[in-house]
């Protein structure tokens, strides 16, 4: 193909065709719900389900456990698409879809992929990832939850984890089917946590969801829970990988979450400029359309530049970054720190030549400012991503030239 004339945010025929589908999906059963789901407080776990139909939560799992195969450039189309109408879903669906298929697609063994991955792709089961605790979040490695292996070879964890994406998927605390659990295993000879990977089911003994989350600023459309492990007992091949080398599972999948997260910023964004843009030719005032005026030109005009220049970053990483191994953390970290206050800025900027609209639920805006703080703090903080980023630099500048 020409370079000339390469779509970068649709590289090849299948890219495009994804899009395509994803967005007349969108259309049609994502946007009706938004607005009564967010008020509501509610996840919607069948709509989640209704996408292993349409080959979405295995998006990027290999074909032979039911996924689709596709690369991280297709997971970023699928998130920007849901997150034009619904940030909060979009979030459900990248906390089943990143943080527990794709990691188990790439760390787990091939019983534990058997097993599982077919039902966590057709939506039969519904997955969450469980890092952050009460008193932990950037600080990973001083998590406190534990796990023990007893002379049985069973393993008991004990502690409780916070935040957690689908961790319940109702309201009366149900929680989800299978959870991707850090917990501690031991200290290496340095003094430093050794982290382990274990799966843990909703039935699991001594694993219950502590609660449900509520009263968020934003992402009402997804669940967040407190999750308990009580003694909980997993058998021996619920550990994931080696004891003790998670942080190659966290390292692996953390580009991917932080990617796709952007890419959520990104729909938030190009939603905000088309509401604003359409309003300032309704809307009059002192006898002329808004989009007239010099201020709204100036929200309208940074919004619309600031958008393409997240997209044109956004695609350039999604296009370079492989789901088999990590490799480019100075720039998922750079697109996510770049791009989710961007879209908080342009969905506040789009409720601002809104006017009183702007700020009422179903002009949608105000839903995507309030959904786009929390991408300033999930999946890492915008701290973490600069700190991340000027070390990363200091090792290896050539990328300046
Ligand atoms: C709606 C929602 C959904 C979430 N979903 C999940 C999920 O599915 N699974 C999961 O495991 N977690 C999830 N989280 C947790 C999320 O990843 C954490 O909130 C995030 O990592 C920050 O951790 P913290 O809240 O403990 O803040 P802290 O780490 O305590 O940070 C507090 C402040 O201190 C700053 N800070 C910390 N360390 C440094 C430093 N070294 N230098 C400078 N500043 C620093 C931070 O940047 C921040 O501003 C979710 C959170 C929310 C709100």
């Amino acid at each position: 193909m020409d370079y000339k004339t390469l779509d970068i945010t649709n590289p090849t025929e299948e890219h495009a065709m994804l899009r395509e589908m994803v967005r007349d999906w969108v259309r049609s059963e994502v946007e009706p719900q938004a607005l009564e789901f967010d008020r509501d407080e509610k996840f919607n776990h069948q709509l989640l389900r209704d996408m292993g139909e349409l080959g979405l939560l295995g998006i990027t799992a290999p074909e032979e456990y039911g996924g689709a195969g596709m690369d991280a450039l297709a997971a970023t189309i699928v998130h920007e698409e849901l997150s034009y109408s619904d940030p909060g879903f979009a979030l459900a669906y990248l906390a089943h879809s990143m943080l527990f298929v794709n990691n188990l697609s790439r760390n787990g063994n091939s019983t534990q992929k058997q097993e599982i991955l077919p039902k966590v792709c057709s939506g039969e089961w519904i997955g969450a990832m469980a890092m952050s605790e009460p008193d932990v979040g950037t600080d990973v490695m001083s998590m406190s939850t534990t796990a023990e292996q007893r002379d049985d070879g069973n393993w008991v964890i004990n502690g409780r984890k916070m935040w957690i994406t689908n961790g319940c998927i109702d309201e009366e605390g149900t929680p989800c089917d299978v959870v991707w659990t850090y917990a501690k295993t031991g200290v290496n000879e340095n003094g430093r946590a050794e982290i382990s990977t274990f799966l843990v089911f909703a039935d699991s003994p001594g694993f219950s969801v502590g609660q449900k989350i509520v009263d968020k600023t934003g992402m009402r459309g997804s669940n967040t829970a407190e999750l308990v492990y009580d003694d909980c007992v997993v058998g021996p091949d619920s550990l994931v990988g080696a004891c003790g080398e998670s942080m190659i599972h966290m390292m692996r999948n953390l580009e991917l979450e932080r990617l796709t997260l952007a890419a959520m910023s990104l729909g938030i964004a190009r939603r905000s400029v088309k509401e604003m843009n359409r309003y300032a030719s309704e809307r009059e005032a002192f006898g002329r359309p808004i989009r007239d005026f010099g201020q709204i030109q100036r929200y309208i005009g940074q919004s619309f530049a600031e958008w393409r220049g997240m997209e044109a970053y956004l695609y350039n990483v999604a296009r370079q970054m492989d789901v088999e191994k990590s490799g480019n953390r100075l720039d998922s970290d750079g697109i996510k720190l770049v791009s989710t206050t961007l879209a908080k800025d342009i969905a506040d900027r789009a409720m601002q030549v809104m006017g009183g609209y702007g700020y009422v639920g179903e002009y949608v805006v105000e839903r995507l400012w309030r959904d786009a703080k929390l991408l300033e703090i999930g999946g890492g903080t915008l701290e973490s991503h600069q700190k991340n980023i000027t070390k990363d630099l200091a090792k290896d500048s050539s990328i300046l030239g």
